[in-house]
This record gives C-alpha cells, sequence and structure tokens, in this order.
C-alpha cells in the first residue's frame, strides 16, 4: 500500500526525483538531503510503512540484508573507514518522516559527526528489574 500523502512514498516510486544508488522491485536506497556525512543514503521500501513495528517481517529481513550489501560496497567506493546503520522510530527517538526508512551512514576520520548517547550508571538490581519487566526470567 502507497500513502498518497507521504513524501518517501513518492520518492521510492520515481513520482519524485531522488539521487538513487540503488532500486529493485521493493526498495530504493536514495541519498538523504540533509546527510551526516558523504554518501549519507536512505533505505526506503517501496510501499508504506510508518515505522519498524508496521513492517512485516520478510521486508525487516529484506533490509538487513540490502544494509549489508550497500555497506560494503559503499565502504569499498567510498573509502570510509567505519559505518553506522541508525533507524528511528517515533517522534521521541528521533523519527521525523513517517515512512520506514534506514541510514546508511559511511563514517570519514574527522566527519565531526557523533552518533550515540550518553551512557548512564545503572546497578545489579535495575538490571534484573528491566530482564523481569521484559518478562524473561533468569
Ligand atoms: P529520520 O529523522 O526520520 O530518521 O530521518 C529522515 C531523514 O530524511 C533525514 O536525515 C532528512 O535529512 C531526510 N529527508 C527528509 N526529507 C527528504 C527528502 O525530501 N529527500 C531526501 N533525499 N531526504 C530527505
Ligand atoms: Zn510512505
Amino acid at each position: 500500500m502507497k500513502d498518497t500523502n507521504c513524501i518517501f512514498c513518492k520518492i521510492a516510486n520515481g513520482e519524485i526525483p531522488s539521487k538513487t544508488l540503488y532500486e529493485d522491485d521493493k526498495f530504493r536506497v536514495i541519498l538523504d538531503l540533509g546527510p551526516a556525512s558523504k554518501g549519507h543514503a536512505l533505505i526506503l521500501p517501496k510501499e508504506h510503512y510508518a515505522n519498524l513495528y508496521e513492517l512485516p517481517d520478510e521486508t525487516a529481513g529484506e533490509v538487513m540484508k540490502l544494509a549489508k550489501k550497500m555497506a560494503v560496497q559503499m565502504t569499498e567506493r567510498f573509502g570510509c573507514e567505519g559505518f553506522n546503520l541508525v533507524q528511528n522510530n517515533g517522534e521521541l527517538a528521533g523519527q521525523t518522516v513517517f515512512h520506514f526508512h534506514m541510514h546508511l551512514i559511511p563514517r570519514y576520520k574527522d566527519d565531526g559527526q557523533k552518533i550515540g548517547w550518553k551512557p548512564q550508571e545503572v546497578t545489579q538490581e535495575e538490571l534484573e528489574a528491566v530482564v523481569k519487566c521484559f518478562g524473561a526470567e533468569e
């Protein structure tokens, strides 16, 4: 299903032009217009899924395989020295376009980017409470 109001549906299906690195019958990989680094790209499914929760299992598997293939080729061709896969779900997590996408971010020495989080202190009891909360008893 496509969403007629979704810009990534239009880009993925070629209704809006984009700088495309790869395309097949289910996906398009485009360059991000606000790149973190040279070659920052996005994997877009051609079908509309708002986020990871909506993505069918089969498609999720295909996305990861494609991410690996792209990472290998981009590393060879762009000469990057590291690689981040980033995938945001929900506004709180930084998602700004609500059509599932996986960021492919080549990393270079001195690229000035910092992708990460601030580690918090945690006790053994707190870790155990999380395991219990998830429902996996030790
Ligand atoms: P999010 O924050 O949702 O994980 O990532 C959305 C990404 O899409 C951002 O990195 C942003 O730069 C990129 N983006 C937003 N609109 C467009 C667009 O129209 N074309 C392209 N190529 N990238 C876009
Ligand atoms: Zn869409």
